[in-house]
Order: C-alpha cells, then sequence, then structure tokens
C-alpha cells in the first residue's frame, strides 16, 4: 500500500531541524510520495533542492496568491527554467486568495492569469489555491480555458466542485475534512472516485487527532481514513485510488 501527500510544505522553517525525521516517518506510515509545493521564487528553488535529496520527493514552483504582490517580471522566465527540474511536476500554487488578502486583488489576477499561461505553455498541470474567491477564479479559469490541474485545500461548494470535475479538475481534501465540516464532507461522499486526491498542507491544518501539532505528511493517513469511511469504502481502496490519481495528474 503507497499513500501520496499531494501538497505540502517541506520548505517551512517548522521543518529545518527535522527534515531527514520528517521524511522517514512518512515512509514508515506509507506515505511513498509526497510534493511541496512551491509559494515563490526563492521557495520554490528550495523545494527543488528538497525535492532532488529525497527519493519519493517532488515539487511544484509557482507564485502563492499570499506573495504575489512582490512579483518581478522575468519571474515566469524563472519558473520555465527552473521546470526543466525532472522533480518539478507542476506549477503552483496559484490561485486567489480575498480572505487574507495579503496581496492586492490585481497582483493576484495578474499572478494567475501568468501562471495560466505558462502552465498551458509547458504542459504542465496546476496547483491552485482558492479562498474565498470562487466565482472569480472560476471567471479566470473561463478565460484561459485550461483545465489541467487540482483544486487544492478544497473549500468551495457543492455545485463548484461538480463544474470543477466536469471540466476535468482534480479536488484535494487536507486535514479540514476531519473538522467538523458538513458541506466539505458531503463533497467528499460525491465526487468521482478519478478526481479525488488527499493532501496535509503541513506543516498547517493538523488532522483530526494532531490538531494542535505541528502537521507532517505522515498525518496524511488520517484524511485518507476520514475520506475512507465517508465514501464507506475500505481504507486500502482510497490509499490505492487517490495514489493512483495523483500520479495520472502528475504524470509520476
Ligand atoms: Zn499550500
Amino acid at each position: 500500500m503507497a499513500l501520496f501527500d499531494s501538497h505540502c510544505h517541506l520548505t517551512d522553517r517548522a521543518y529545518l531541524a527535522s527534515l531527514d525525521e520528517v521524511v522517514q516517518r512518512a515512509q514508515d506510515n506509507e506515505v511513498k510520495y509526497l510534493l511541496t509545493a512551491g509559494l515563490n521564487i526563492d521557495d520554490s528553488l528550495a523545494a527543488i533542492k528538497i525535492a532532488d535529496k529525497y527519493p519519493g520527493v517532488y515539487c511544484s514552483v509557482g507564485i502563492h496568491p499570499h506573495d504575489a504582490k512582490g512579483m518581478h517580471n522575468d519571474d515566469m522566465d524563472k519558473l520555465e527554467q527552473m521546470s526543466a527540474n525532472p522533480k518539478v511536476q507542476a506549477i503552483g500554487e496559484t490561485g486567489l486568495d480575498y480572505f487574507r488578502n495579503y496581496s492586492d486583488r490585481e497582483s493576484q489576477e495578474i499572478a494567475f492569469h501568468n501562471q495560466i499561461n505558462l502552465a498551458q505553455k509547458l504542459g504542465l498541470p496546476m496547483i491552485i489555491h482558492i479562498r474565498a474567491a470562487y466565482p472569480e477564479a472560476k471567471a479566470i479559469l473561463l478565460e484561459h480555458k485550461y483545465y489541467t490541474g487540482v483544486l487544492h485545500c478544497y473549500s468551495g461548494d457543492e455545485l463548484f466542485a461538480q463544474w470543477a470535475v466536469a471540466q476535468g479538475f482534480y479536488i484535494s481534501f487536507s486535514g479540514s475534512i476531519t473538522y467538523d465540516n458538513p458541506q466539505l464532507k458531503q463533497i467528499a461522499k460525491k465526487i468521482p472516485e478519478d478526481r479525488i486526491l488527499i493532501e496535509t498542507d503541513a506543516p498547517y491544518l493538523p488532522p483530526v487527532p494532531m490538531r494542535g501539532k505541528r502537521n507532517e505528511p505522515a498525518y496524511v493517513k488520517y484524511t485518507a481514513q476520514t475520506v475512507a469511511q465517508l465514501r464507506n469504502c475500505p481504507f486500502e481502496h482510497l490509499a490505492h485510488i487517490t495514489t493512483r490519481n495523483t500520479k495520472t495528474l502528475f504524470r509520476i
């Protein structure tokens, strides 16, 4: 059996002193594969270094909506150069976050447009972060009509999920599916089997029963258990389909 944590942040300083142990614990808990997602140029370079060091660890390169305001003209060229590394499987995370608004909306939208164009040019899937901006993100996605990627840490409603799946997107559930979240649980029951991914978004969003602790990829098993229960399927089956889906999306 193998689990795939489709989205985490191993570059986070929370792991500075313990990265070897964190990756080993993932392996010990059947998490044979994980993807560490880039947040900006420097973070994407750091993600590549980590992916190069460990077997089974992959990465993406991108500019997070929170970091969009600091973007430079040549950033897309830099991301394109980085994407030549064989461990880079996706562009992102990119998208819109109108909840925190750490970057102004215009910068976020420009960064999102640019990264959709880049992903399309390179034929790579996108890792999309949307928070409190689902209608606005949909409008941008409809403009480009490039629908290869995953809506990570899904927090939208059922209608949007149905639309996204119909276009070909994957939906990824994080530890938040283990919280008291009836609407999200309902969505996890109904998403077609070949569209589901699981993730930790570690070090953030630790699943029950690890709430209050630092999250790490080994804990993706709790999210897998919850999704399996919701869908009335054996844990091994959920592990199998989510790992297969993630490998298909990221072409591993
Ligand atoms: Zn993330």
